[in-house]
């Protein structure tokens, strides 16, 4: 049965009561709904608390898909930990200062493949540092030139909306896929579309800021080559 994800619907909620649906053979714990995001395209799970019906506190390290299709999310205890009964009602809590910072980190991360309009052949998003790898030939890239632009675009304060289409409105219009490692999760029938608006457009599950201002002061802090036909750009919150 698949996990409702409430953060695909709103990013700012940090809690949620659910009901535990299984255990993994790991311990993961699949609840009907959540608040966790999980680990996926580049952003990892979240982390938080699991309380239980009787009152007991499980921390969380993570949540991790456990289909291909996306749709079930495993909650992992930090430790072993008697696992809640199937059935069982619990609540959800994420670390909501580690999500925020990945947040805005990641709606940067838009701003700067929008300032950069390369193929993406990789990316992370960290809580302190995130990096994406475009596939350019020529270098001539510029840290400080790119740390202005994006500062720009975040003063601009500019509307981050989603959006969902279908399989078949993103099979016409190719060119909105800019990630060539991963490519949106289809098969659903729909795919979510993430809209800054004036600056960037392109599929993605990961959870935004709703503003660029939100994103606050970031900065450009190495660009690498990696390979003849790659550049890594590093970027950090200042
Ligand atoms: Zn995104």
């Amino acid at each position: 049965m698949p996990t409702d994800c409430l953060f695909r619907d709103d990013a700012y909620l940090t809690d949620c009561s659910a009901t535990v649906l299984g255990i993994t053979d790991q311990g993961g714990m699949v609840l009907d709904r959540t608040v966790f995001y999980a680990t996926s395209g580049g952003q990892p799970g979240d982390r938080g608390l699991l309380v239980t019906a009787a009152g007991a506190e499980v921390p969380l390290t993570t949540a991790v898909y456990i289909d291909s299709a996306k749709s079930e999310i495993a909650h992992v205890p930090a430790e072993a930990a008697a696992p809640p009964g199937i059935g069982e009602g619990v609540k959800l809590n994420i670390d909501w200062d580690l999500r925020y910072r990945r947040m805005r980190m990641h709606t940067a991360m838009h701003l700067l493949s929008a300032i950069l309009p390369y193929p993406v052949t990789g990316g992370s998003v960290g809580e302190a540092e995130s990096r994406l790898d475009f596939d350019i030939p020529e270098a001539g890239l510029d840290k400080d030139e790119i740390t202005a632009k994006l500062a720009e675009m975040i003063a601009a304060d500019a509307e981050v909306s989603a959006r969902w289409i279908s399989d078949e409105e993103l099979a016409a219009s190719p060119g909105l896929v800019k990630t060539m490692s991963v490519t949106p999760p289809m098969g659903t029938g729909r795919v979510r579309l993430i809209e800054i608006a004036g600056f960037d457009l392109q599929p993605c599950g990961g959870t935004h800021v709703r503003r660029t201002s939100e994103i606050g002061a970031v900065r450009v802090t190495q660009i690498e080559k990696k390979g003849k036909l790659n550049r890594r750009v590093r970027l950090a919150l200042v």
